[in-house]
């Protein structure tokens, strides 16, 4: 009676085999990304990518000299965008950016740029790493 108590000590849970890396590899991929104030869902790691084929993050320095880290995206969602956009100092030629926020609490979490001609692709984020949580 002992031995069979002693067994059932152990969690359900513990004995549950450890995940393949492929495995691993697709919860890293379908992880989310979220507006850090609110935690609504905006992307996930799978939309990451480097808009200029060098890396997925980036830093730039606004027209006031504050540097700024954005992480580009391919897809993101929850997002209300201004219905203007601009050209002024884009970070990345060939594109406008216009203001993206966070629907569901109104931080401003980035932008989203979108090409002026035959870039590919034709549109992506660029969000502020400051105002997500989950990266
Ligand atoms: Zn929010």
């Amino acid at each position: 009676m002992l031995e069979l108590r002693e067994g059932n000590k152990e969690a359900p849970s513990a004995d549950r085999p450890k995940g393949s890396p492929a495995d691993e590899e697709r919860e890293e991929a379908s992880k989310a990304i979220l507006c850090r104030k609110c935690e609504t869902t905006i992307s996930e790691h799978r939309h990451r990518f480097a808009a200029d084929g060098e890396s997925d993050i980036r830093a730039f320095a606004n027209p006031h000299g504050l540097l700024r880290e954005v992480v580009t995206l391919r897809k993101a969602w929850s997002l209300e965008l201004e219905s203007w956009a601009s050209a002024e100092f884009t970070w990345f030629p060939g594109y406008v950016w216009r203001v993206a926020s966070c629907k569901s609490c109104g931080t401003l979490l980035g932008w989203r740029f979108e090409s002026e001609g035959e870039k590919s692709p034709s549109e992506f984020f660029g969000l502020l790493t400051a105002s997500l949580s989950g990266l």
